[in-house]
């Protein structure tokens, strides 16, 4: 599943994938992201994500 994420460095929005896991399977799992934009890499808020359409 893609969420979407603005860049802490650049501002700029980026939609990445995590991984469903968990024992549920209804976790996702993303630690941080490269911004395609800008190139910084960046950590993942704590939630609630946004998912991308
Ligand atoms: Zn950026």
């Amino acid at each position: 599943m893609e969420f979407l994420f603005d860049c802490g460095w650049c501002g700029t929005e980026n939609v990445v994938f995590a991984a469903r896991g968990g024992f549920w399977n209804n976790r996702f799992y993303l630690d941080d992201f490269d911004c395609w934009w800008c190139g910084g890499n960046c950590d993942t808020p704590a939630g609630p994500w946004t998912p991308a359409e």
